[in-house]
Protein backbone atom coordinates (compact mmCIF):
# COMPACT_ATOMS: atom_id res chain seq x y z
CA UNK A 1 0.00 0.00 0.00
CA UNK A 2 1.21 3.29 -0.93
CA UNK A 3 3.46 5.38 1.38
CA UNK A 4 3.39 9.78 1.32
CA UNK A 5 6.07 11.94 1.04
CA UNK A 6 9.11 11.85 3.02
CA UNK A 7 8.80 15.09 5.13
CA UNK A 8 11.69 17.05 5.39
CA UNK A 9 12.55 16.84 8.97
CA UNK A 10 15.36 19.38 9.04
CA UNK A 11 17.64 17.34 7.63
CA UNK A 12 20.87 18.82 6.59
CA UNK A 13 23.24 17.91 4.34
CA UNK A 14 26.17 17.28 7.15
CA UNK A 15 23.95 14.76 9.02
CA UNK A 16 23.75 12.45 5.98
CA UNK A 17 27.41 12.89 5.44
CA UNK A 18 27.77 11.41 8.87
CA UNK A 19 24.52 9.24 8.42
CA UNK A 20 26.62 7.41 6.13
CA UNK A 21 30.00 7.21 7.37
CA UNK A 22 29.06 5.93 10.36
CA UNK A 23 26.61 3.36 8.74
CA UNK A 24 30.36 2.33 6.36
CA UNK A 25 32.17 1.93 9.60
CA UNK A 26 29.50 -0.56 11.37
CA UNK A 27 29.04 -3.16 8.94
CA UNK A 28 27.21 -5.72 11.32
CA UNK A 29 24.82 -3.41 12.55
CA UNK A 30 21.00 -4.30 10.65
CA UNK A 31 19.13 -1.17 12.57
CA UNK A 32 19.73 2.73 12.52
CA UNK A 33 18.15 5.60 13.50
CA UNK A 34 16.70 8.93 11.84
CA UNK A 35 19.55 10.87 11.70
CA UNK A 36 21.46 8.18 10.08
CA UNK A 37 19.59 7.85 6.97
CA UNK A 38 19.48 9.63 3.97
CA UNK A 39 16.49 12.13 3.92
CA UNK A 40 15.15 10.58 0.71
CA UNK A 41 14.40 6.86 3.13
CA UNK A 42 12.93 9.00 6.55
CA UNK A 43 9.68 7.99 7.35
CA UNK A 44 7.85 10.95 8.79
CA UNK A 45 7.61 11.17 12.25
CA UNK A 46 9.42 7.53 12.50
CA UNK A 47 12.82 7.51 14.65
CA UNK A 48 14.36 4.72 14.68
CA UNK A 49 14.01 0.71 13.39
CA UNK A 50 15.54 2.15 10.12
CA UNK A 51 17.52 -0.99 7.60
CA UNK A 52 20.57 0.16 6.02
CA UNK A 53 20.15 2.71 3.57
CA UNK A 54 21.58 2.15 0.27
CA UNK A 55 20.97 -1.87 1.29
CA UNK A 56 21.31 -4.83 -1.42
CA UNK A 57 18.15 -6.58 -3.01
CA UNK A 58 19.85 -9.73 -0.30
CA UNK A 59 19.89 -7.26 2.14
CA UNK A 60 16.39 -6.29 1.86
CA UNK A 61 15.13 -9.89 1.22
CA UNK A 62 17.22 -10.91 4.83
CA UNK A 63 15.56 -8.39 6.58
CA UNK A 64 11.98 -10.51 5.90
CA UNK A 65 13.95 -12.11 9.19
CA UNK A 66 14.62 -9.50 11.77
CA UNK A 67 12.21 -6.69 13.36
CA UNK A 68 12.37 -3.22 11.68
CA UNK A 69 10.14 -0.46 11.00
CA UNK A 70 8.81 -2.13 7.75
CA UNK A 71 8.08 -5.72 9.33
CA UNK A 72 4.95 -5.07 9.93
CA UNK A 73 4.17 -3.40 6.48
CA UNK A 74 5.64 -6.02 4.68
CA UNK A 75 4.36 -9.07 6.36
CA UNK A 76 0.48 -7.87 6.95
CA UNK A 77 0.56 -7.59 2.92
CA UNK A 78 2.10 -11.21 2.60
CA UNK A 79 -0.25 -12.72 4.83
CA UNK A 80 -3.10 -10.82 2.83
CA UNK A 81 -2.19 -11.79 -0.58
CA UNK A 82 -1.94 -15.52 0.64
CA UNK A 83 -5.10 -15.40 2.19
CA UNK A 84 -6.94 -13.57 -1.04
CA UNK A 85 -5.57 -16.41 -3.38
CA UNK A 86 -7.01 -18.96 -0.81
CA UNK A 87 -10.44 -17.29 -0.49
CA UNK A 88 -10.44 -16.40 -4.28
CA UNK A 89 -9.31 -20.36 -5.23
CA UNK A 90 -11.78 -21.50 -2.82
CA UNK A 91 -14.84 -19.22 -4.44
CA UNK A 92 -14.03 -20.08 -8.04
CA UNK A 93 -13.73 -23.30 -7.57
CA UNK A 94 -17.01 -23.45 -5.82
CA UNK A 95 -19.00 -21.66 -8.77
CA UNK A 96 -18.81 -23.42 -12.06
CA UNK A 97 -17.38 -27.11 -13.30
CA UNK A 98 -14.85 -25.51 -15.55
CA UNK A 99 -12.46 -22.61 -14.47
CA UNK A 100 -12.91 -20.59 -17.42
CA UNK A 101 -16.73 -20.58 -17.62
CA UNK A 102 -17.82 -17.82 -18.40
CA UNK A 103 -19.59 -16.95 -14.79
CA UNK A 104 -15.95 -17.36 -13.16
CA UNK A 105 -14.22 -15.23 -15.60
CA UNK A 106 -15.08 -11.38 -13.60
CA UNK A 107 -13.77 -13.58 -10.68
CA UNK A 108 -10.49 -14.75 -11.66
CA UNK A 109 -10.09 -11.04 -13.08
CA UNK A 110 -10.49 -9.79 -9.70
CA UNK A 111 -8.51 -12.80 -7.81
CA UNK A 112 -5.79 -11.48 -9.97
CA UNK A 113 -6.45 -7.67 -9.47
CA UNK A 114 -6.30 -8.47 -5.44
CA UNK A 115 -3.50 -10.91 -4.97
CA UNK A 116 -1.48 -8.48 -7.21
CA UNK A 117 -2.43 -5.56 -4.94
CA UNK A 118 -1.19 -6.90 -2.29
CA UNK A 119 1.77 -8.37 -3.50
CA UNK A 120 3.27 -5.35 -5.04
CA UNK A 121 2.64 -3.68 -1.66
CA UNK A 122 4.48 -6.18 0.39
CA UNK A 123 7.23 -6.34 -2.64
CA UNK A 124 7.79 -2.07 -2.68
CA UNK A 125 7.80 -2.18 1.37
CA UNK A 126 10.58 -4.89 1.71
CA UNK A 127 12.69 -3.36 -1.30
CA UNK A 128 12.40 0.48 -0.86
CA UNK A 129 15.46 0.53 1.02
CA UNK A 130 17.75 0.14 -1.98
CA UNK A 131 17.96 3.89 -2.87
CA UNK A 132 16.27 6.86 -2.45
CA UNK A 133 14.88 6.88 -5.99
CA UNK A 134 14.52 2.94 -5.79
CA UNK A 135 12.03 4.19 -2.62
CA UNK A 136 10.10 6.22 -5.29
CA UNK A 137 10.17 3.72 -7.87
CA UNK A 138 8.88 1.39 -5.57
CA UNK A 139 5.48 3.47 -4.50
CA UNK A 140 5.00 4.27 -8.35
CA UNK A 141 4.33 0.51 -9.31
CA UNK A 142 2.50 0.24 -5.73
CA UNK A 143 0.16 2.93 -6.75
CA UNK A 144 -0.39 1.18 -10.35
CA UNK A 145 -1.43 -1.79 -8.40
CA UNK A 146 -4.08 0.18 -6.28
CA UNK A 147 -5.15 1.49 -9.46
CA UNK A 148 -5.41 -2.23 -10.84
CA UNK A 149 -6.62 -3.62 -8.11
CA UNK A 150 -10.03 -0.97 -8.35
CA UNK A 151 -10.31 -1.85 -11.92
CA UNK A 152 -11.20 -5.59 -11.15
CA UNK A 153 -13.03 -4.76 -8.29
CA UNK A 154 -15.23 -2.51 -10.99
CA UNK A 155 -15.31 -5.14 -13.28
CA UNK A 156 -17.10 -7.61 -10.00
CA UNK A 157 -19.12 -5.53 -8.89
CA UNK A 158 -20.57 -4.75 -12.26
CA UNK A 159 -21.07 -8.37 -13.40
CA UNK A 160 -22.17 -9.73 -10.48
CA UNK A 161 -23.52 -7.14 -8.20
CA UNK A 162 -25.48 -4.54 -10.74
CA UNK A 163 -29.15 -4.00 -10.35
CA UNK A 164 -31.48 -5.68 -12.68
CA UNK A 165 -34.17 -3.49 -15.08
CA UNK A 166 -32.27 -0.12 -13.69
CA UNK A 167 -32.60 1.69 -16.70
CA UNK A 168 -29.48 3.19 -16.12
CA UNK A 169 -26.91 3.43 -19.52
CA UNK A 170 -24.02 2.58 -17.14
CA UNK A 171 -25.45 -0.83 -15.72
CA UNK A 172 -26.59 -2.07 -19.54
CA UNK A 173 -23.41 -0.55 -21.21
CA UNK A 174 -20.00 -2.83 -19.80
CA UNK A 175 -18.20 -0.88 -22.23
CA UNK A 176 -18.69 2.52 -20.82
CA UNK A 177 -18.58 1.19 -17.16
CA UNK A 178 -15.63 -0.60 -17.63
CA UNK A 179 -13.60 2.35 -19.67
CA UNK A 180 -14.97 4.51 -16.70
CA UNK A 181 -13.18 2.53 -14.91
CA UNK A 182 -9.94 2.05 -16.86
CA UNK A 183 -9.69 5.94 -16.84
CA UNK A 184 -10.06 6.45 -13.00
CA UNK A 185 -7.63 3.81 -13.06
CA UNK A 186 -5.48 5.66 -14.66
CA UNK A 187 -6.13 8.79 -13.14
CA UNK A 188 -5.24 7.27 -9.80
CA UNK A 189 -1.83 6.29 -11.19
CA UNK A 190 -0.91 9.04 -12.66
CA UNK A 191 -2.20 11.54 -9.89
CA UNK A 192 -0.54 9.33 -7.35
CA UNK A 193 2.65 9.21 -9.13
CA UNK A 194 2.74 12.97 -10.22
CA UNK A 195 2.09 14.34 -6.30
CA UNK A 196 4.65 12.31 -5.16
CA UNK A 197 7.36 13.34 -7.56
CA UNK A 198 6.31 16.96 -7.38
CA UNK A 199 5.63 17.60 -3.78
CA UNK A 200 2.90 20.32 -3.18
CA UNK A 201 0.69 21.31 0.05
CA UNK A 202 -2.34 19.31 -1.80
CA UNK A 203 -0.09 16.20 -2.59
CA UNK A 204 -1.68 13.97 -0.03
CA UNK A 205 -5.60 15.76 -1.35
CA UNK A 206 -5.42 15.06 -4.67
CA UNK A 207 -4.41 11.60 -4.08
CA UNK A 208 -7.29 10.77 -1.97
CA UNK A 209 -9.81 13.00 -4.37
CA UNK A 210 -8.62 10.95 -7.30
CA UNK A 211 -8.90 7.58 -4.75
CA UNK A 212 -12.41 8.80 -3.94
CA UNK A 213 -14.20 9.02 -7.17
CA UNK A 214 -12.86 5.63 -8.05
CA UNK A 215 -14.10 4.01 -5.35
CA UNK A 216 -17.24 5.64 -5.97
CA UNK A 217 -17.60 4.24 -9.26
CA UNK A 218 -16.59 0.84 -7.67
CA UNK A 219 -19.15 0.75 -5.25
CA UNK A 220 -21.98 2.24 -7.63
CA UNK A 221 -24.14 -0.62 -8.60
CA UNK A 222 -24.55 -1.61 -4.81
CA UNK A 223 -25.00 2.23 -3.66
CA UNK A 224 -27.70 2.25 -6.76
CA UNK A 225 -29.13 -1.44 -6.39
CA UNK A 226 -29.58 -0.59 -2.53
CA UNK A 227 -31.02 2.94 -2.52
CA UNK A 228 -33.14 3.30 -5.84
CA UNK A 229 -33.95 -0.79 -6.26
CA UNK A 230 -36.04 -3.29 -4.75
CA UNK A 231 -35.72 -6.99 -3.82
CA UNK A 232 -37.49 -9.50 -6.01
CA UNK A 233 -38.81 -6.93 -7.97
CA UNK A 234 -42.13 -8.14 -9.86
CA UNK A 235 -43.18 -4.13 -11.57
CA UNK A 236 -41.11 -2.88 -13.37
CA UNK A 237 -38.76 -1.09 -10.62
CA UNK A 238 -34.87 -2.29 -10.90
CA UNK A 239 -33.69 -5.52 -8.74
CA UNK A 240 -31.06 -5.57 -6.29
CA UNK A 241 -30.30 -8.98 -4.35
CA UNK A 242 -28.77 -6.08 -1.70
CA UNK A 243 -32.06 -5.27 -0.38
CA UNK A 244 -33.23 -8.25 0.31
CA UNK A 245 -31.49 -8.96 3.63
CA UNK A 246 -29.52 -6.48 5.68
CA UNK A 247 -26.11 -8.64 5.39
CA UNK A 248 -24.93 -6.64 2.22
CA UNK A 249 -25.93 -3.55 3.62
CA UNK A 250 -23.77 -3.86 6.94
CA UNK A 251 -21.32 -5.25 4.49
CA UNK A 252 -21.03 -2.30 2.23
CA UNK A 253 -20.67 0.34 5.44
CA UNK A 254 -18.19 -1.80 7.03
CA UNK A 255 -16.55 -1.97 4.09
CA UNK A 256 -16.65 1.95 3.54
CA UNK A 257 -15.77 2.75 7.32
CA UNK A 258 -12.53 0.42 7.16
CA UNK A 259 -12.27 2.24 3.43
CA UNK A 260 -12.35 5.95 4.91
CA UNK A 261 -10.35 5.11 8.30
CA UNK A 262 -7.61 3.90 5.95
CA UNK A 263 -7.95 7.23 4.23
CA UNK A 264 -7.50 9.21 7.24
CA UNK A 265 -4.96 7.72 8.86
CA UNK A 266 -2.77 7.66 6.00
CA UNK A 267 -3.73 11.39 5.55
CA UNK A 268 -3.69 12.71 9.33
CA UNK A 269 -0.37 10.43 10.45
CA UNK A 270 -1.69 9.63 13.29
CA UNK A 271 -1.23 8.08 16.18
CA UNK A 272 2.74 8.93 15.57
CA UNK A 273 2.26 12.82 14.69
CA UNK A 274 1.08 13.07 18.47
CA UNK A 275 3.84 11.08 20.05
CA UNK A 276 6.56 10.97 17.17
CA UNK A 277 8.71 7.55 17.92
CA UNK A 278 6.54 5.68 19.89
CA UNK A 279 4.81 3.48 17.35
CA UNK A 280 8.05 2.98 14.95
CA UNK A 281 7.81 -0.93 14.85
CA UNK A 282 3.92 -1.21 15.22
CA UNK A 283 0.73 0.72 15.76
CA UNK A 284 1.59 3.71 13.10
CA UNK A 285 -0.90 5.20 10.76
CA UNK A 286 0.52 2.81 8.05
CA UNK A 287 -0.03 -0.44 9.85
CA UNK A 288 -3.38 0.90 10.10
CA UNK A 289 -3.66 1.32 6.89
CA UNK A 290 -2.62 -1.91 5.71
CA UNK A 291 -5.00 -3.63 8.46
CA UNK A 292 -8.20 -1.50 7.47
CA UNK A 293 -7.31 -2.28 3.44
CA UNK A 294 -7.10 -5.92 3.97
CA UNK A 295 -10.22 -5.64 6.31
CA UNK A 296 -12.46 -3.49 3.56
CA UNK A 297 -11.20 -5.73 0.63
CA UNK A 298 -12.68 -8.80 2.52
CA UNK A 299 -15.99 -6.86 3.32
CA UNK A 300 -15.99 -6.04 -0.61
CA UNK A 301 -15.15 -9.77 -1.23
CA UNK A 302 -18.60 -10.83 0.98
CA UNK A 303 -20.64 -8.42 -1.16
CA UNK A 304 -19.57 -9.80 -4.21
CA UNK A 305 -20.42 -13.23 -2.60
CA UNK A 306 -23.68 -12.60 -1.70
CA UNK A 307 -24.73 -11.17 -5.03
CA UNK A 308 -22.93 -14.13 -6.57
CA UNK A 309 -25.19 -16.72 -4.56
CA UNK A 310 -28.50 -14.80 -4.95
CA UNK A 311 -27.74 -14.96 -8.62
CA UNK A 312 -27.68 -18.16 -8.33
CA UNK A 313 -30.37 -19.14 -6.37
CA UNK A 314 -32.53 -16.84 -8.63
CA UNK A 315 -31.36 -18.74 -11.80
CA UNK A 316 -30.07 -15.58 -13.21
CA UNK A 317 -26.95 -16.75 -14.22
CA UNK A 318 -27.64 -16.18 -17.51
CA UNK A 319 -28.54 -12.49 -17.33
CA UNK A 320 -25.15 -12.42 -15.35
CA UNK A 321 -23.09 -13.42 -18.40
CA UNK A 322 -25.11 -12.11 -20.96
CA UNK A 323 -22.52 -9.50 -20.69
CA UNK A 324 -19.36 -11.34 -20.15
CA UNK A 325 -16.61 -12.56 -22.74
CA UNK A 326 -12.77 -12.74 -22.02
CA UNK A 327 -12.12 -10.02 -23.71
CA UNK A 328 -14.01 -7.66 -21.11
CA UNK A 329 -12.79 -9.44 -18.16
CA UNK A 330 -9.10 -10.57 -18.45
CA UNK A 331 -7.86 -9.31 -21.37
CA UNK A 332 -9.08 -6.19 -20.20
CA UNK A 333 -7.65 -6.55 -16.74
CA UNK A 334 -4.13 -7.87 -18.52
CA UNK A 335 -4.62 -4.19 -20.53
CA UNK A 336 -5.71 -2.02 -17.79
CA UNK A 337 -2.16 -4.22 -15.84
CA UNK A 338 0.22 -2.89 -18.33
CA UNK A 339 -0.59 0.58 -18.90
CA UNK A 340 -0.77 1.08 -15.53
CA UNK A 341 2.46 -0.45 -15.14
CA UNK A 342 3.26 1.64 -17.82
CA UNK A 343 2.30 5.14 -16.56
CA UNK A 344 4.23 3.97 -13.05
CA UNK A 345 7.27 3.04 -15.84
CA UNK A 346 7.32 6.38 -17.49
CA UNK A 347 7.38 8.13 -13.89
CA UNK A 348 10.17 5.91 -13.00
CA UNK A 349 12.24 7.18 -15.53
CA UNK A 350 11.59 10.43 -15.71
CA UNK A 351 12.86 10.30 -12.08
CA UNK A 352 15.73 9.11 -13.38
CA UNK A 353 16.18 11.99 -16.22
CA UNK A 354 15.90 14.44 -13.93
CA UNK A 355 18.54 13.16 -11.19
CA UNK A 356 20.97 12.86 -14.58
CA UNK A 357 19.58 16.31 -15.16
CA UNK A 358 20.87 17.89 -11.16
CA UNK A 359 24.25 15.92 -11.80
CA UNK A 360 25.21 17.51 -14.60
ZN1 LIG B 1 1.97 0.43 2.36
Amino acid sequence: MVKGKRNSLNTTAADNNRSLMFGAIDNDRIIFEEEEMPRGLREPFIKSGYRRANSTPWQCLKSLFYINNESFNVWSHIIAALYFAVRYGMAVSNQMDSILDPFNLPLLASAMGTVILYSSSATAHLFNSISERGYKICFFFDYSAVSFYTFTSCQAMFFYARPVNSHWRIFESPALYLSLAALFSFLVTYGCCKTDAAVNKFSTFLRMLSAIAAWIHSTLPILVGMTLCTCHAANKRCLSFSTCSSLPVSYFLRHAFYTFLAGFMYSTRLPERLISGKFDLVGNSHHFLHVCVAVGTEYAFKMVEFEINARKANKLLQETTNYVSILNTLVAAILVMFLNAGIAFWFSMALKKKESVHKN
